[in-house]
């Protein structure tokens, strides 16, 4: 019996997200702090009352009160915005709208990214033989990057209220892919959330380094490669090995 599905995380092991994250924190919320000034309903400026890092600020004490809702970063992301809006001085309906408009903006930023040019020709190749999956604990939407047509499962597994490490995602997965743990590999960056998640439960695991950690005790059935480059190889042997 080979290998019969792949799952992927997505920040980090299909794109570098690094630089993402670094452009679209801070450029959708200067573009709120513009538009909400822009209005002057309230003398002060948004930045005064609420500098980015105060926004960042509310964000983290939102896991701490919500616990359930912590991995579901875009609806902390939007509740972060209400509420400082309110807290600012506009009615709730308008800091509801600015909020919403202050997200839609981050969506935005957040999907202006390239993936690596090797993952697209290594979809193409595998969906032929391999049901594919993502699971991932973040907000990208794949439709809007048009890579979904690959995918026979999508999971975002922080709005689900069940991140990785939580092996749900991965279980759901698997029945929805329908296969077993033995038969599947997961390749992600995260040792923790994707690597340890993944080979406890019984599947493969390929540990994108993309930090470049180095070396380490590798338990079984896991593997570590740099770059989403160097999987077709380990695929190979994985496949010939499972037969
Ligand atoms: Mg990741």
């Amino acid at each position: 019996m080979a290998l019969d599905a792949i799952t992927f995380d997505l920040d980090d092991t299909l794109w570098h997200n690094g630089p993402v994250m670094a452009h679209a924190e801070p450029t959708h919320y200067q573009w709120l702090v513009e538009q909400i000034d822009a209005c002057a309903e309230v003398a002060t400026s948004l930045a005064d009352s609420f500098p980015l890092e105060a926004y960042q600020r509310l964000r983290a004490s939102l896991m701490q009160r919500f616990p359930l809702s912590r991995g579901d970063h875009s609806w902390i992301r939007e509740r972060a915005m209400f509420e400082l809006l309110q807290v600012h001085g506009l009615d709730e309906e308008r800091a509801r709208t600015w909020a919403a408009a202050g997200f839609d903006r981050f969506m935005q930023l957040r999907h202006t990214l390239e993936p690596f040019p090797e993952v697209e020709p290594m979809f193409e190749a595998w969906a032929q033989r391999y049901r594919l999956g993502i699971i991932t604990n973040g907000n990208v939407d794949v439709r809007r990057l048009k890579l979904d047509h690959h995918f026979d499962v999508i999971i975002l597994a922080g709005e689900m209220h069940a991140p990785k490490p939580d092996t749900r995602p991965f279980l759901s997965a698997l029945f929805q892919l329908g296969t077993v743990p033995y038969r599947a590999l997961h390749v992600g960056d995260n040792w923790e959330e994707d690597v340890l998640a993944a080979q406890r439960l019984g599947m493969h695991a390929v540990w994108i380094d993309a930090k470049n950690e180095g070396e380490r005790e590798l338990p079984p059935r896991v593997h570590r490669v740099t770059h989403v480059r160097e999987l077709p190889e380990i695929v190979a042997l994985l496949d010939d090995r499972i037969r």
